[in-house]
């Protein structure tokens, strides 16, 4: 998403531009998989997070359909190891202490930065939370971040906007989420299986070196890679990065995020549910890959952070063994292993293109972003949902407006006008 973004708004303020992808499509961490179900499934990213994003000029301008999904009033959990769903609106009062946590880490956020930074955990730990309410608490923070919350960094994660994830209305793209980099890269000079191994930079040149000993010089190129990857160190730098560059990579932390994807004869969860989270289990998060309609009965599983890592290790069996284990537990009266009918493991942790799914911030890390995005490396330009942390850090908008930023950082360079957003 963001190397694409970049490429089209440079190409379209007249700068020669080629994207050297590793994979064989472009899309990257947005993956949509055909075929598994009568309807496109979402393999990695699967939500446009509020009315409000960037990237909804894009999806109009593709024409492309979407369904609002209502969490609020249909959000089911299963806390304390026990089968009781409570609809958000009608929790125990009990469990509501575990909502105050993010009021508390707003006004936490503000005073933690730098080296004394509590982790969210400690933050938890101080406020006495017990039970039912300590399992919500954890869940509020990392239900969607691939960290623990004794690995989440207080000021990190609200700097990061990951609270916004709880209020925004997310959105659908039913015609397959991959449409919108696609619609973004069409008539690009896209180089496919074009794997970069090393990137030789300097105030006025770049010359990129791929797999197999090729190499494409050039004025200017912008680094779109997944932190996952920079921080494999397979792509070597010369000279290296600088000192500040060198240590957000290693201070930004790229989690592992998987997903099963569960298809069945017919459903048997209720329609109006459009997740259930889970505050123990190997899965944190189950929603129906289509809402409240009489679409194909397909459950998207999602793990993030430490149970994620545990079935990425496990595999692809196990993990969809583990799924339906669950799912028995989960809805005692019926049978989902009787009624499966096929899954995929999305395990992004073992994509060599990805090295995981997305990042978080630990203690210590907040402004590390900004360092990764800073243009301190003469030619060399920076994108990616790593390296954007507005409105919310590491999404497909992130990814888009981090494009968009360097391409105008590279424009400068190159002489021209900045772009414009198409
Ligand atoms: C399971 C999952 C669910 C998610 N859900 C959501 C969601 O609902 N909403 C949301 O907004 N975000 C979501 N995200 C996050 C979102 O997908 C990413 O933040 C965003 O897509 C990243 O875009 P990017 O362009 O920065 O990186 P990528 O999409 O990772 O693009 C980087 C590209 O670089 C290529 N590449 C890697 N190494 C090399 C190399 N050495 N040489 C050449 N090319 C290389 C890759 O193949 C890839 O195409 C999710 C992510 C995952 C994994």
């Amino acid at each position: 998403m963001a190397g694409v973004t970049a490429a089209r708004a440079l190409s379209a303020a007249g700068a020669r531009v080629v994207v050297l992808e590793a994979g064989d499509r472009v899309g990257g961490r947005v993956r949509t998989v055909r075929g598994f179900a009568a309807v496109p499934v979402e393999a990695g990213a699967e939500f446009i997070h509020g009315v409000t994003a960037a990237t909804w000029a894009e999806v109009r301008a593709a024409g492309l359909r979407c369904q609002p999904v209502p969490y609020l009033r249909n959000s089911w959990f299963c806390l304390a190891g026990r089968n009781r769903w409570l609809p958000l609106h009608l929790l125990h009062p009990g469990a509501w202490p575990g909502f105050g946590v993010l009021r508390a880490l707003r006004r936490a956020a503000g005073d933690a930065a730098g080296d004394g930074e509590p982790s969210c955990a400690a933050l938890l730990a101080g406020r006495g939370y017990r039970g039912r309410a300590l399992e919500l608490a954890r869940l509020a923070v990392s239900a969607h971040l691939p960290g623990s919350p004794e690995e989440l960094g207080v000021a990190g994660l609200v700097a990061d906007g990951v609270l916004r994830l709880e209020r925004g209305l997310n959105h659908r793209v039913l015609d397959g989420y991959d449409r919108v980099p696609a619609h973004i890269a069409a008539g690009l000079d896209v180089r496919l299986g074009q794997r970069v191994t090393a990137v030789a930079w300097g105030p006025d040149a770049v010359e990129v070196t791929v797999d197999g000993g090729g190499a494409v010089a050039a004025r200017a190129a912008i680094a779109a890679l997944p932190h996952g990857v920079l921080a494999s160190g397979t792509v070597r730098f010369d000279p290296a990065l600088p000192a500040a560059k060198a240590e957000a990579i290693r201070r930004i932390r790229t989690g592992a995020v998987v997903k099963v994807l569960l298809r069945f004869r017919e459903r048997f969860w209720p329609r109006r549910m459009a997740q259930l989270v889970c505050g123990t289990g190997p899965l944190t998060l189950y929603w129906p890959a289509s809402f409240g309609t009489d679409g194909p009965a397909v459950l998207v599983g999602y793990a993030t952070g430490p149970r994620a890592r545990a079935l990425s290790e496990a595999g692809a069996d196990r993990a969809a063994e583990a799924a339906l284990e669950d799912l028995a537990r989960l809805f005692p009266r019926s049978r989902p292993r009787a009624g499966v009918t096929g899954t995929l493991f999305a395990d992004w942790p073992a994509d060599p293109n990805a090295l995981g799914g997305y990042t978080y911030l630990p203690p210590g890390a907040a402004g590390a972003r900004e360092a990764l995005a800073a243009p301190d490396t003469g030619a060399l330009l920076w994108a990616g949902s790593a390296a954007a942390w507005q409105p919310i850090a590491d999404t497909v908008e992130a990814a888009y407006l981090s494009g968009l930023r360097a391409a105008g950082q590279a424009a400068r360079l190159l002489g021209g006008d900045p772009p414009g957003p198409g």
